[in-house]
């Protein structure tokens, strides 16, 4: 399927594409071919006065809209998305990267879920918080990162608006095209203008946006490094804020898992969008007695992994997003092999043009490596031992951050047992990278706070 692509976008503001104010376009290109996809525009305070005004306008209404007027809307946005879920999941893979299949089968259900989740919570307020009044909380600043570009769109948009609230949000950068496809979804379903406020550009018009005066809340998915300067920035203000940031996420393979399964659960949790997850499961800790038969069967595995075009079904895994990222990647390659770990990647043959990782592994890290302790954000995975389930729970909690962790047994209680040892918000068992609308996500410790999804993602967003 050919989708088309405009040469140059505006900003969404008020229910319309408007030229930036600057004049400024900067480009988006595909990371598989390097070519340009489109030009878009660059958000300057100006911009960014402009969307926050009209997001403020139109909250007097939207707030006190009924309730079911306002789930109907989410719904029609949903089954919108729906309609046209295999256009956006080939828009998303050209710009940012990932296999089709996993936009296709795995972003865009999940996108159209949101929506439909949230649509059911609009008059359900309530009946959720008894005994509580739930008030919306104003104009929300939501600013998004690339690796889920539609998907963290979402999860940022259904929430805030279900509750009364009104938006802007800015995406990523170099993947800013599957928001403005949904900004002409909110026009073809009649969303009241000025609900929804879309502005582009990079880190400064995030930072212009997050410190607008005249916002309510504040809600960011990026890196912890960034979270932390917004967190500064929101202090002194009245701002609300809740953050998702970066992880480090453990994995844990006990010798009575299913030992398949649980290679299938390493391959899953950190090849999945290349890597680019921030709770993909980059430490793998296997028990000593079964640590040979998991690597050998783990790089069995990967040599069968098929990198190359992201819009061919059968790809595993596709372009890293950004020069910039695959860079990273790169440093943290060499960091590797001078660690002294042992070190190896698939030796598939890379395309000529466009940003590419192979699925690399290192064996034999120590807790203490930079590899072991940094989020790399790429398909890299890493893999420890340990003797007792009391040493896994010790290595798996040695980390600042606490966003996920996957445990692979067949005991039940063992399970159990360790998902309440675990100092991270989702506990994966026998499964990893699955997430649902009506389950809440988010982190501990330095991987942010304040949930997304099911009830607990609600409060974010009332009084
Ligand atoms: P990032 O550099 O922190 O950027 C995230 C977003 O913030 C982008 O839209 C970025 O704009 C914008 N931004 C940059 N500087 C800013 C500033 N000073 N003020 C306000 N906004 C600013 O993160 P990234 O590299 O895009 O994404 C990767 C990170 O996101 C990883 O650490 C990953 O773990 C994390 N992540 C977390 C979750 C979660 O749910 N916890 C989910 C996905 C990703 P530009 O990109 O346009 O410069
Ligand atoms: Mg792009």
């Amino acid at each position: 399927m050919k989708v088309e692509i405009a040469p140059e976008y505006g900003h969404f503001i008020n229910g319309r594409f408007v030229a930036p104010q600057s004049g400024e376009h900067f480009e988006s290109i595909n990371p598989a071919t390097e070519e340009t996809l489109s030009r878009l525009a660059n958000g300057s305070g100006a911009d960014v006065d402009g969307a926050v005004v009209a997001a403020r306008k139109a909250f007097k209404r939207w707030s006190r809209c009924r309730a079911q007027e306002r789930a109907g809307y989410l719904f029609r946005i949903a089954r919108r998305i729906q309609e046209r879920a295999r256009e956006l999941a080939v828009l998303e893979t050209v710009d940012c990267g990932k296999p089709i299949r996993e936009s296709r089968d795995v972003d865009l259900p999940l996108v159209a879920q949101h929506f439909f989740h949230h649509a059911g919570w609009c008059d359900k307020l309530a009946w959720a918080f008894p005994g509580r009044s739930p008030e919306p909380l104003g104009v929300c600043a939501q600013v998004i990162p690339w690796n889920f570009p539609l998907l963290m769109a979402a999860w940022k948009i259904a929430p805030a608006i279900a509750c009364g609230n009104t938006v802007v949000l800015k995406p990523a950068e170099t993947t800013s095209l599957t928001a403005l496809r949904l900004a002409e979804i909110l026009q073809e379903v009649e969303l009241p203008p000025g609900v929804v406020n879309i502005i582009t550009g990079d880190g400064e018009t995030g930072r212009a946006l997050t410190e607008h005066a005249d916002v309510d809340k504040v809600a960011f998915t990026g890196s912890t490094e960034v979270g932390k300067r917004i967190a500064a920035a929101c202090a002194p203000t009245r701002k609300r804020l809740t953050l998702e940031l970066g992880g480090k996420s453990p994995n844990i393979i006990f010798a009575d898992a299913a030992i398949d399964q649980a290679v299938e659960g390493v391959v899953a949790g950190i090849f999945f969008n290349q890597g680019e997850v921030c709770c993909a499961g980059s430490r793998v800790l296997i028990e000593e007695s079964v640590l040979e038969e998991v690597v050998e069967k783990l790089k069995r595995r990967m040599k069968n992994l098929r990198l190359g075009d992201p819009l061919d079904k059968n790809t595993d895994v596709g372009a890293i997003n950004s020069k910039r990222q695959l860079e990273t990647i790169q440093r943290y390659l060499e960091i590797g092999a001078s660690e002294a770990a042992k070190r190896f990647d698939t030796n598939c043959p890379l395309p000529s043009r466009g940003y590419w990782c192979r699925p690399t592994l290192f064996t034999g890290v120590q807790p203490a490596a930079t590899i072991a302790r940094e989020e790399i954000f790429g398909p890299v995975v890493c893999t420890m031992s340990f003797r007792t389930a009391e040493e896994a729970v010790e290595r798996a909690n040695n980390t600042n951050y606490g966003l996920s962790a996957g445990v692979w047994t067949q005991k039940g209680s063992k399970a159990l047992w360790m998902a309440r040892q675990l100092k991270a918000g989702v506990v994966w068992c026998n499964t990893f990278n699955e997430f649902d609308a009506a389950s809440p996500f988010g982190g501990w410790k330095e991987s942010g706070f304040g949930r997304e999804g099911g009830r607990a993602g609600l409060l974010a967003y009332l009084q």
